[in-house]
């Protein structure tokens, strides 16, 4: 681990045609495009959406690829390719690094809650102290091997009865989430959207049972019933293992002025815009 203040690079990255892509630029952001990120109804009722905008707004390129010149080209109207293919956990950390390119590093009298002595204090945050991670080598697939597995009883697939026991995902990307975006509910913990969001990154599914894998066909046919059908147990070893993956955590210590103690406070990137 180390501070956010020392990662210039995506912490996951794009794997595409073989490249590791990683390196970024920022776009300043200017009038125009912060009037774009203060859409309260999109921000209301289409966050996804709305997160996209901002990545497309605050980033110049990946890569080389241009991205704030593609989207402004077609009027702020279509989200470039490449944004929607960045992980989401790399979503996390555009947002924070972000926010200290165009805003500076320290929130200024932040009022929390300390969860010791219950009582309200004023703080200040410094984004870049948040931990960070980075992965050292490209990450294409996350391997996950399931306790119980998804067994189909019935059916004539030619899947059934045999134990699915070996999961493999590419960690979720923006495009999951924004294709789904019509049944997300924020605030929900699990839900329909997740395991639509975990059904489309599945890439793979093997037993070991028979030493083979899924064909595509059927992976597709049975959609996020494979993610739907499993037992609590294997989605929390999914949730654990794509958890597992390098980005910027939310959590800094701040002493409690109240009582003196030093606690742990979170912010949520997705209130740092916007802001100013
Ligand atoms: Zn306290």
């Amino acid at each position: 681990m180390e501070d956010l203040s020392k990662i210039d690079e995506l912490p996951i990255g794009i794997v595409q045609g073989g490249q590791w892509l990683r390196k970024f630029v920022f776009n300043d952001l200017d009038g125009s495009a912060m009037k774009l990120i203060h859409d309260r109804m999109m921000r209301r009722d289409k966050i996804l959406s709305w997160t996209a905008r901002v990545i497309a707004l605050c980033l110049d390129s990946i890569e080389g690829t241009p991205v704030y010149p593609e989207y402004r080209a077609n009027n702020f109207k279509k989200i470039p390719e490449i944004v929607l293919d960045l992980p989401m956990l790399d979503i996390s950390y555009l947002f924070i690094k972000g926010h200290v390119h165009n805003f500076g590093n320290m929130l200024k009298d932040m009022n929390t809650r300390c969860p010791l002595c219950g009582k309200s204090f004023i703080t200040d945050f410094d984004l870049n102290q948040l931990e960070c991670d980075k992965a050292d080598h490209p990450i294409s697939e996350i391997v996950v091997n399931l306790q119980q597995g998804y067994v189909k009883k019935t059916g004539e697939l030619g899947v059934e009865n045999i134990k699915w026991d070996q999961y493999t995902f590419r960690p979720p990307d923006l495009g999951d989430a924004v294709r789904n975006e019509s049944i997300y509910r924020a605030g929900e913990d699990i839900g329909d959207f997740d395991f639509r969001v975990l059904s489309q990154a599945l890439i793979r599914v093997s037993s070991s049972e028979i030493g083979g894998d899924m064909s595509d066909d059927h992976r597709h046919q049975l959609g996020d019933m494979l993610i739907r059908d499993l037992k609590a147990s294997d989605i929390v070893l999914i949730n654990r293992d794509i958890g597992k993956l390098p980005t910027v955590g939310n959590v800094q210590n701040v002493t409690c002025t109240n009582c003196g103690e030093n606690v742990r406070v979170a912010i949520d990137p997705f209130l740092l815009y916007p802001r100013g």
